[in-house]
């Protein structure tokens, strides 16, 4: 199998709801978020997506979100906008972008999102 992986960051507010601690008000953070692919089968050029793809992919799913009120925004109005959640979003946004891309080559293996530099939530099915 084949891997490829791009980071890339953003930053939001958020607030947890039913929950108590410091995370229950209004804040933000810095956030930094990884996705990797995964695959049987490179293409003709010897890759399994070309990064730049997969930076194009992930573009729009960042830019909704970057300097936004995470709460504000679907589906984070119903969902708390948790590292978790955060990862299940970037794992179903750009994974059914990306099988569609491929034909079902390449599709995502997992979803990580630091929420500091210390703490981080991961996603995979
Ligand atoms: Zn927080």
């Amino acid at each position: 199998m084949y891997e490829v992986t791009v980071e890339s960051g953003f930053s939001s507010g958020h607030y947890l709801r039913n929950y108590r601690g410091k995370c229950e008000n209004p804040h933000g953070h810095n956030y930094k978020v990884r996705v990797t692919l995964v695959g049987r089968e490179l293409d003709a050029a010897g890759l399994l997506l070309d990064f730049k793809l997969l930076k194009q992919v992930m573009r729009p799913v960042i830019d909704r979100i970057d300097h936004q009120m995470l709460n504000d925004l679907e589906p984070f109005t119903e969902i708390n906008p948790s590292a978790e959640n955060l990862a299940r979003y970037f794992y179903d946004e750009t994974n059914v972008q990306l099988r569609e891309m491929t034909s079902g080559r390449v599709c995502v293996k997992d979803c990580t999102i630091w929420e500091t530099d210390t703490t981080t939530a991961t996603y995979y099915e």
